[in-house]
This record gives C-alpha cells, structure tokens and sequence, in this order.
C-alpha cells in the first residue's frame, strides 16, 4: 500500500474547504482536498446532469485549479486513521495512506430525517435529498410535491423542485409566524439573504404547519398536515422533509476532538478563533462546527486555511467576516428551533430504525443507544446508525458514542492495507 504526504490534509471540498485550501495555498504548502462526491462543491455546489452550478461555484473551483500546490481528490472516502497523523483513503480504483502535518476537518452537516407515519413509502426524501437527486437527474416534471420541515432549505428546495419542472403544493414550516416574520425582519442586517429571501418566497409556504403522515398504498399519493389547529390533506406524489441540519462529526469524533457541550442543538465539532479543534494540528471550518450558511462556511474555511499554514495575521482580518454570519447562524436557530410537537410525530408502530424494522414503541423504555441496539437492534442494520442514530438523539435525548473505523464501506484490500507494509510516495 502507498503512503503519500502532504503538509495541509483538507477533508470535505464544500464551501469552507475549497476556502481553506485558497486561504493555504500561497504559503507553497503541499495540500491535499478529499471528497466523497465526484466534484468538489459541497453541499450547496453540488454537480450533477440536472444542475447548473452558479458563478460563486464556478470561481471557487477556478481558484482550486490554478494553484498548483493543491491536488483535489474528488470520490474518495475516508476509512480509518492507522495512526495519530495518518489517514486510510478510498477511491474506486484503490486504497492508501496520507500523513499530513495540519489537517482541517471541513465535513459539513447532513439532514436531521424524523420518523413519521408514512415516512418510508417510496416517493418521500429528505429536501436537500429532493434537491440532490434532481441534480442527479431525477425526472420531476409535471409531479406535485409537498415540502415540510423548517428553515430555508424548504425554500431553497422548493426553488429546485419547480426550477425542474415539478408542482410544489405545499412548503410546510413548522415555525409559527411570529417566528418566521421575526426571522424576515432581522434579514436587512445581511442584505443579501433578504434579496434571496424575496427570490425564494412562495405563495404555497404556511407557518405553524407539520406533517402528521404520507398515505399511499405503494408510493405517496397524499400528505396530512396539520395547519394552526386543523388537519388537511392534500393529493402529491412526492413528500420531500427537512428538519434542520446535523453536523458531520464522525471522522472529527474518531479522532478524538471535542465538541461543543450539549443543550445549545446539535453537537458540533468545539473550534477557538483560529478554528483550532482540541487536539493540535487539527483545525475545523464550516457546518461542522454548527449550522450556518456557506457565507460562514467561507469565512472560517479562510480563516482555518491562514491558520494551519501558520498566517495568523491572515486569519484575523476575516475575524469580522466570521462574526456577522455566525450571527446569522444565531438567528437562524433561534427562529427556526423545532417545537416539542415534532417529538410527537412518531406513532407507536411508526419505523425508527428503517434497516432493522425498530419501531418507536420499541425504544420508549431503552436506557439509551447502546441499549437500543444491544436489546433492540436499533442502527445495527446497513446504515449503521446514520439516519436512526440522528433521530435518536433528538427524539430521545440519545447520544451515540464515537464512532470506530472502518467509517464508511470498505474493501478488503484497503482494510489489508492496515497491517501490510507501505511504499513511501514522497510527492
Ligand atoms: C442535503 C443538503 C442540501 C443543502 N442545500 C443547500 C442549498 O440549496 N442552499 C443553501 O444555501 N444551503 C444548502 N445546504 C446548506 C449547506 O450545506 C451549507 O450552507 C454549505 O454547503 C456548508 O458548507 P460546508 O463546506 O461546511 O459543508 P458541505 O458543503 O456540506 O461540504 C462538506 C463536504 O465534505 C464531504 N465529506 C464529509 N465527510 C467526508 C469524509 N469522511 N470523507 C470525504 N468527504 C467527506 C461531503 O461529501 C461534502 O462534499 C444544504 C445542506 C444539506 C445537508
């Protein structure tokens, strides 16, 4: 097995590590970005047949390819860490060792999925999944879909959905009005979200509205809400839900970085001004370290590069920039924090643990996750634990312990790759 080195490991090429890896490039550093997606973008940029990237995507990968101190591994997974500044790498052709001497975790957020009945059948996805499966090409012409959950991504989600030709009936938000019109009056601090905010607005969007359940006898065919005090039911052929973001800290966690304390929403990867994380040579930037927007992910993706290849200098003229949208990030959790009536979608046969059949009468008396899957094989399945793990913890209060290696599916050939010996690449 190959051994590479590098001086900058960058691991996640959405918006705060493209903005690292620039930020890095001109100390002559030699960096290296990894990404489980075919093309670098993140999230927010993703690629795909059914997407037309915008001019800010288009620069950032510009500025990735004219530096040529930075190499972009793009559809390459992280499996385990051999030792304290090694990392065991997966792409589709072969497995190999990277040590580095200053990593920046920049793993971004996923969706927080909630059980709910109906929340199974064929045709209900998550919004960004909607939004990432129309970029990969998913037809949606002429199909009517509800959207439901809380915060921007609905808007933003419902933006894609229509943009492909898809009939959105509904955006449900689970926040009340005065939430959602406090949210809107606060946005002039940031006009550039309020000019966004007036492009996505939609004459479908309600307030104080959650999803009780999707009907169907193979596919979704309706969708009960429940609007202020009444329920309706509307007829769609889709049912796309988004419930916040989690942060991505399981590659952070098995490293052994702390997090944030508990209380204050999702757990998130804990950084001090330089984006340092608690274990040295280990700096975080973006959703990792908490929901926020891709302004902010930018802003602490630059900051973090300027540190890591020892700019500190650099760092602090971006300081401002990172204040004004983690005010943002504040106010957006503040306004769209889920009401404890979304504990109470799940019925007592509603499915938790979707690769198991758990269903949530099953967990009501667990002690906690490792007893959930040790008595009741909750994220024991294929999945292990990605989407029920989430649900857990919001439905239950659950924390997962860190997670152990291999962190994704792995070949055997990488895993082997573990004991035998290695042929130093020095690139
Ligand atoms: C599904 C989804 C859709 C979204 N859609 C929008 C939208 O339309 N508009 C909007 O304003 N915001 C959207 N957001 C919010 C958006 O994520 C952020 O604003 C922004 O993209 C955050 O940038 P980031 O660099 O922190 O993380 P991301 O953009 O999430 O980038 C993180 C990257 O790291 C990679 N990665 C993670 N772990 C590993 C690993 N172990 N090994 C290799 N690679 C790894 C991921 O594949 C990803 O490419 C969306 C979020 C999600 C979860």
């Amino acid at each position: 097995m190959t051994l590479e080195h590098c001086d900058l490991l960058i691991v996640g090429a959405g918006p705060a590590g493209m903005a690292a890896a620039v930020a890095a490039a001109p100390s002559g550093a030699s960096i290296v970005v990894i990404d489980d997606n075919p093309a670098p973008g993140g999230q927010i940029w993703r690629d795909g047949p059914g997407a037309t990237l915008p001019p800010a995507a288009r620069k950032w990968r510009d500025a990735l390819e004219r530096h040529a101190n930075i190499r972009v591994r793009s559809g390459t997974r992280v499996v385990a860490a051999p030792s304290r500044n090694q990392l065991l790498l997966e792409d589709a052709e072969r497995g190999w060792r990277l040590q580095w001497n200053r990593l920046i975790l920049c793993t971004g957020a996923r969706e927080l999925l909630l059980p709910f009945p109906g929340w199974t059948l064929p045709g209900v996805t998550g919004a960004g999944g909607l939004q990432a499966l129309i970029k990969a090409g998913l037809p949606v012409e002429g199909e009517r879909v509800v959207i439901a959950g809380s915060g921007p991504l609905l808007l933003a989600a419902a933006a894609t959905a229509r943009a492909a030709g898809a009939k959105v009936v509904r955006i449900a938000e689970q926040a009340s009005f005065a939430a959602v019109a406090g949210f809107a009056a606060s946005l002039p601090r940031w006009p550039g979200k309020a000019v966004q905010a007036i492009t996505l607005a939609d004459a479908q969007y309600r307030t104080s509205s959650r999803i009780v359940s999707v009907q169907g006898a193979t596919q979704v065919e309706s969708v009960r809400l429940r609007q202020g005090g009444r329920e309706v039911e509307i007829e769609s052929d889709r049912v796309a839900c988004g419930f916040g973001l989690v942060p991505n800290t399981q590659l952070g966690r098995m490293l052994g970085c702390a997090l944030t304390p508990e209380g204050i929403g999702a757990q998130a990867l804990a950084v001090d001004a330089r984006q340092a994380t608690s274990l040295a040579d280990i700096y975080a930037a973006g959703e990792c370290t908490g929901f926020g927007g891709s302004e902010r992910a930018l802003a602490q993706g630059t900051i973090a590069g300027h540190a890591a290849v020892g700019n500190e200098g650099a760092a602090k003229q971006h300081e401002r920039e990172r204040a004004r949208w983690n005010a943002f990030a504040a106010q957006l959790g503040r306004s769209f924090a889920l009401a404890p009536a979304i504990r109470q979608m799940p019925q007592p046969d509603t499915v938790v643990c979707r690769c198991e059949d758990v269903p949530f009468s099953a967990l009501a008396d667990c002690s906690g996750w490792t007893d959930a899957k040790l008595h009741r094989r909750c994220g024991m399945g294929a999945c292990q634990g990605r989407v029920c793990g989430d649900a857990a913890q919001f439905l239950f209060g659950w924390t997962p312990p860190a997670p152990r290696p291999p962190l994704s599916p792995a070949r055997i050939a990488t895993l082997a790759g573990l004991a035998g010996p290695v042929d130093v690449d020095r690139q």
